[in-house]
């Protein structure tokens, strides 16, 4: 593989990026940014955590500041398209990185703030604009943005803009970018939607594929542990409090669940914070922020929130409860595992979740390890009626009779024991001890 080096960007780039201790190219790098050098269309299929913001945002800048033009007010020349605010600021804080020795300037353009000094920095001038769709649409609307000088398009994330509603959004952008362009095209999956947007936006671009659909990435180590749905808050707290989990983040299917561990977590003395489209930008921007700076040890986030969180050294995403989407198993668990680093995986099911950690291995192409090599338990027809419980009967303590738990699903008990809590009365522990979890530093080991 070609070193940064044998890539011969401008001297300023070089610098900045031998700054940030990169040496090698990702795949995603080395695959596009000389042929993005070249003037040439790409169509990146990548997830966060694969060096994509790099792979778009060091040939603009090699063009940018090869060119050395002024930027003009209102008149972008490159234009970074992103689903959320959160990985719109993530851009732009590489594009600051990188760019550091350029001289150039970039803008950052998103809702949920006034527009005042958005639209103040666009007339001062930028040659990046980093924006979400409908802000963007906004200012445009209102004359701040003028798109006909724009030399190159990225769109990242398109996949998730798809998700997130935002197709409209788009096609009204695409329709102002002047057709002398390059576009650079990035989507974590390539359904028939996204191909369709892609061969609408591109030239015969270089398609560049790191993460082969769906597949997960091999540096992480994924686990399942069997639970019953009483008992993941308690195995949660137990996992948690184990030394080498040194930043979490859990994902719950719901923005009320997410609510409710962040509660309990922090009643039982560990710092956590919410991350979902109920809270504000800023609350979502502060817990990002205090997360960074490991303020809090753990993120409790909905999948919408997902795919925006680019934080290095993630030792462990847990799925608290599992995604109805199997393809979103794989954009939570790409949280770890970043940028070639190790990171642990542990998914909790429930019986009612058997089907959906079925779909996910179906999708990944493999059966995921169990923890401990819990056999799943036979699920019983009337087993998964536990889901219409009554209230008072799912908050209520020890499943009585035939909960559909694991624990009385009729297996031995022996594995179990190692692994979940009884429902004998707790004796007080100084340190609660958790299922043995692999360590994050351990060599990880391929699963499939
Ligand atoms: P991204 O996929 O763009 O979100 O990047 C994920 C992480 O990888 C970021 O924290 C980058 O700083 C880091 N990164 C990107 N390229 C490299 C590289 N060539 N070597 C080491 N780390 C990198």
């Amino acid at each position: 593989m070609k070193s940064f080096e044998e890539l011969e960007l401008i001297p300023g780039l070089r610098r900045a990026v031998a700054e940030e201790k990169y040496e090698i190219p990702t795949p995603i790098q080395a695959q596009t940014i000389p042929a993005a050098l070249e003037g040439r269309d790409i169509l990146g299929c990548a997830q966060t955590g694969t060096g994509k913001t790099a792979a778009f945002a060091l040939p603009i800048l090699d063009l940018l500041g090869g060119d050395k033009q002024k930027a003009v007010p209102n008149q972008p020349q490159a234009l970074v398209l992103a689903p959320t605010r959160e990985l719109a600021i993530q851009i732009g804080a590489s594009f600051e990185t990188y760019g550091k020795y350029l001289g150039l300037r970039h803008v950052l353009v998103y809702g949920g703030v006034k527009q005042g000094n958005q639209v103040r920095a666009l007339n001062r001038g930028a040659h990046v604009l980093v924006a979400t769709p409908g802000r963007l649409l906004d200012l445009m609307n209102q004359g701040y943005i003028d798109l006909s000088h724009l030399e190159v398009f990225v769109l990242d994330e398109a996949d998730r803009m798809m998700d997130m509603g935002f197709l409209p959004d788009l096609k009204r952008i695409i329709q102002k970018l002047p057709s002398d362009r390059q576009s650079l095209f990035f989507s974590a999956t390539l359904p028939p939607k996204i191909v369709e947007l892609a061969q609408r936006l591109l030239t015969n671009p270089v398609s560049v594929n790191v993460t082969p659909k769906s597949s997960s990435v091999k540096r992480i180590e994924q686990r399942v542990l069997y639970v019953d749905r009483n008992t993941k808050q308690s195995m949660l707290r137990q996992i948690l409090s184990a030394d080498d989990v040194e930043r979490a983040i859990v994902f719950t299917k719901t923005k009320r669940g997410a609510n409710v561990v962040v509660t309990k977590l922090v009643k039982s003395g560990i710092n956590a914070a919410a991350i979902h489209g109920n809270k504000s930008q800023n609350a979502r921007q502060r817990a990002l922020e205090d997360f960074r700076e490991k303020k809090i040890q753990v993120l409790v986030a909905t999948d919408v929130a997902a795919r925006g969180i680019d934080i290095d050294g993630v030792t462990h995403v847990i799925n608290y409860d599992l995604p109805i989407e199997p393809e979103a198993y794989v954009h939570r668990i790409g949280r770890t595992g970043r940028a070639g680093a190790e990171g642990i995986a542990l998914s909790f099911c429930t019986t009612a979740e058997l089907g959906d950690l079925r779909a996910i291995e179906k999708l990944i192409g493999h059966k995921i390890p169990v923890v401990g090599g819990q056999a799943p338990p036979e699920v019983q027809p009337h087993e998964t009626e536990t889901t219409s419980e009554p209230r008072s009967r799912q908050r209520g303590g020890p499943p009585r009779g035939r909960s559909g738990g694991f624990a009385s699903a009729g297996r031995s008990r022996s594995s179990q024991e190692a692994l979940l809590p009884t429902n004998k009365p707790k004796r007080r522990r100084s340190r609660p001890k958790g299922p043995k979890v692999p360590r994050a530093n351990q060599p990880a080991k391929q699963t499939s």
